[in-house]
């Protein structure tokens, strides 16, 4: 880590308070629950110091890099300023250029492969087909383009799904999976976006993973637009069904880093609690979840045509 000077912003760290003029937010501030704030009229962004979690808006999204305190200011690694943090101030710089024509939706797991199971024989595989059937009607009565991995109960390669969605020149990608931990208490939606080269995934606490596989993907050409994508579809979702936010996080799952275009991947919930897996039986629950995603796609699409339009 390079050291960080005491007063201006350099190649490597931003300074917040630069961050903020940039973007006419008030200096940070710090509240009484510890979090460093920077808001305007329109949006704040909360940061945690040591936690590499920021709420924008009051929706949960991690960092790849902590913010650090250095004299008497607050930095930020640029990376996240420019990736993360500026693409949820202002998007249409981060998504000039990309596409908003073809969906492509990606139901996890399928024919031998049933991915997690609940207690009560609730399959993942089903659950997935479901939620993506129903987010790409939703999608498709809104006059969006759309294409399925898999329309069926089929095993599909994470390989073949990626190169599906290379195949068809898709512009945006998202894949849909429902979660499973050892505590039956665990409960909440997930979201997650590829880490930056080089960065820990959230789950990591310190550099366990070779250094190889932390390496540029694919998906390391669309840090910028995956924010964007991976916290509408986060935010969407949590809107419509109101399960707990865990936040959009990052991992190097294959569909994020090889798919080409901006992805995402959802853990819309847990099998292994009973209070959810209830839940996702109910076929309303489940459109609650479809329309959540869907609402999250739309959101980007037209942030995409503002931007295009905008002439950023
Ligand atoms: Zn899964």
């Amino acid at each position: 880590m390079a050291a960080l000077p005491l007063r201006a912003s350099t190649p490597d760290w931003v300074r917040l308070d630069d961050l903020a003029s940039s973007y006419k937010l008030a200096a940070p501030a710090v509240g009484r629950d510890g979090r460093v704030v920077l808001r305007n009229t329109y949006q704040q962004l909360s940061f945690e110091p040591g936690a590499r979690r920021v709420f924008s808006d009051g929706w949960a999204l991690y960092l790849n890099s902590e913010l650090v305190r250095r004299g008497s200011s607050w930095w930020m690694d640029r990376h996240d300023a420019t990736t993360i943090i500026a693409p949820l101030l202002d998007s249409n710089a981060a998504l000039s250029g990309f596409g908003a024509r073809l969906v492509v939706l990606d139901p996890g797991h399928g024919g031998g492969d049933p991915g997690a199971r609940g207690q009560d024989g609730l399959e993942e595989k089903a659950l997935t087909l479901d939620v993506a059937l129903r987010t790409g009607l939703r999608l498709q009565a809104c006059g969006v383009q759309v294409r399925l991995t898999r329309d069926r109960d089929r095993e599909v390669g994470l390989d073949q799904r990626c190169e599906l969605a290379r195949r068809a020149d898709a512009d945006l990608f998202v894949s849909v999976h429902f979660n499973s931990a050892p505590d039956r208490h665990t409960q909440g939606i997930e979201t997650f976006i590829v880490p930056a080269a080089g960065a820990l995934s959230t789950s990591e606490k310190r550099q366990v993973a070779r250094r190889r596989e932390r390496g540029p993907a694919l998906g390391n050409q669309n840090d910028a637009a995956n924010t964007v994508l991976g916290y509408w579809v986060h935010r969407g979702l949590l809107s419509y069904a109101r399960g707990e936010d865990r936040g959009v996080r990052r991992a190097r799952y294959l569909v994020l880093r090889n798919t080409g275009c901006p992805a995402t991947l959802v853990e819309a919930g847990f099998i292994s609690s009973p209070e959810e897996s209830r839940r996702l039986r109910n076929e309303e629950y489940r459109q609650s979840l479809a329309n959540g995603v869907a609402s999250g796609i739309l959101t980007y699409l037209s942030r995409v045509r503002e931007a295009n339009h905008s002439g950023a």
